[in-house]
């Protein structure tokens, strides 16, 4: 049985506040980002990354 874990991580933020280094990093960072869009009208991005692992040395969970 091959044991495999996923993580999704999101980063955004403003680059007319903070340019391309990150403002938020929280689960809902793109909607933070699309609301400081919507009321700032600044152009803003947003990152996710997908992260996979299968398997693992050891079979116990460590988090
Ligand atoms: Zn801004």
């Amino acid at each position: 049985m091959r044991e495999t874990r996923t993580a999704t991580n999101c980063i955004a933020g403003c680059f007319v506040c903070n340019g391309s280094d990150a403002m938020w990093t929280s689960k809902n960072a793109m909607a933070l980002a699309a609301r400081h869009h919507d009321a700032t009208g600044h152009e803003t991005w947003a990152d996710q990354t997908l992260t996979v692992r299968y398997g693992g040395h050891d079979q116990q969970q460590s988090d």
